[in-house]
């Protein structure tokens, strides 16, 4: 029979706190009393976390691991699990037990009045560092201003997505993914759930500042391509200022004996062209930003449902839709 619910674990060196997650976890959703899934992803742990899940997979008929042959990053790792996700809602949650297993029961609840996508916003964050905080806090601001679309403010990835969404953004190909940002790009009938997140249980964060960096600048160049029209702006405002002096070396070069012979005329081409060459920068990125749009090839549009129609057409209601794999 299949599970009504999946359960999205990433993990990488998780070794100190997997055990633990899962007991949590397993507790949280017997307690429920509905069917569920927990599927684990390895992303290539050095530790012992596939061994410990290895066990407990043996035992527990509810588990999945999905063993990854080397570390591809935690977007990646989610991804996966979304592949071979069978439940009716799909949930995904940290190893660390940041994201608290009871919220789950909330984003279901919420699930359950009808909406497709219920993501867990950050009231506060507990045991981080400053920096930590900071970076995090830059970064969904900077996100917000650079985009067209409302990526809401202070949500991770734990979230539950309905079947249908999961499905959407399965058919999503590309290949630097921003999970959190495709799933508000789909749209369908969105929610929040409000958590404290929590300290991590134990071990430390995976997330060194070098994968922060790289995780921030997929999220903004997957939904916006306004850094390269920065060259524009700039090509103008020295355009302008250019202009400006250049009225002033003329008027020296004309009225005043200031000038060495030959500076007006390099100090005038200078002036002229630095600023033309930037504006026709930018207007290069202008082309490449839209051939940009057109090779990430998303969909155009994604419908929620459809009544009234044959069966064989509604398999048209989401843009692609792909040949399942089977885990076991
Ligand atoms: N993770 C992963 N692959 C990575 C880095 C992290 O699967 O390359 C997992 C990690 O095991 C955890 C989740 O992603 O379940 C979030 O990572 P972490 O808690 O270290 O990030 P933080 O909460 O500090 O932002
Ligand atoms: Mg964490």
């Amino acid at each position: 029979m299949q599970a009504k619910y999946s359960i999205i674990v990433p993990m990488y060196n998780e070794e100190e706190v997997i055990g633990h997650t899962y007991t949590k976890l397993k507790e949280v959703m017997d307690g429920y009393g509905e069917s569920y899934e927990l599927i684990f992803i390895n992303d290539g742990s050095r530790d012992r976390t596939v061994e410990i899940v290895d066990g407990i997979c043996r035992n527990d008929r509810n588990v999945r691991l999905i063993n990854f042959s080397r570390n591809f990053g935690h977007q990646i790792a989610i991804t996966a699990g979304m592949d071979y996700a069978h439940g009716e809602a799909v949930i995904i949650i940290d190893a660390d037990l940041q994201d608290p297993p009871e919220v789950m029961l909330q984003m279901i609840e919420k699930w359950k009045e009808g909406y497709e996508v219920v993501y867990g916003k950050r009231l506060k964050r507990k045991g981080e560092t400053a920096f930590k905080k900071l970076t995090a806090m830059m970064f969904y601001r900077t996100m917000r201003s650079m985009t067209n679309f409302d990526i809401p403010m202070d949500t991770g990835d734990f979230r539950l997505i309905d079947r249908k969404v999961c499905d959407v953004l399965r058919g999503l190909k590309e290949k630097n993914r921003f999970v959190r940002g495709l799933v508000s790009w789909v749209g369908f009938k969105q929610t929040m759930v409000e958590y404290v997140r929590e300290e991590r249980f134990a071990g430390e964060t995976k997330y060194p500042l070098k994968k922060m960096i790289s995780f921030a600048l997929d999220g903004i160049t997957s939904f916006s391509y306004k850094p390269l029209k920065i060259a524009t702006y700039i090509g103008f405002a020295l355009s302008i200022s250019s202009f400006v002096y250049l009225m002033v070396v003329l008027v020296e070069k004309l009225f005043t004996n200031a000038t060495q012979p030959g500076w007006t005329s390099i100090v005038a081409t200078n002036l002229l062209f630095n600023g033309i060459i930037l504006i026709l920068l930018g207007l290069i990125g202008e082309y490449i930003g839209r051939i940009y749009d057109e090779s990430k090839n998303r969909p155009l549009y994604i419908v929620r449902e459809t009544q009234g129609f044959e069966r064989e057409d509604r398999k048209q209601d989401i843009g692609v839709e792909r040949e399942r794999e089977y885990v076991r």
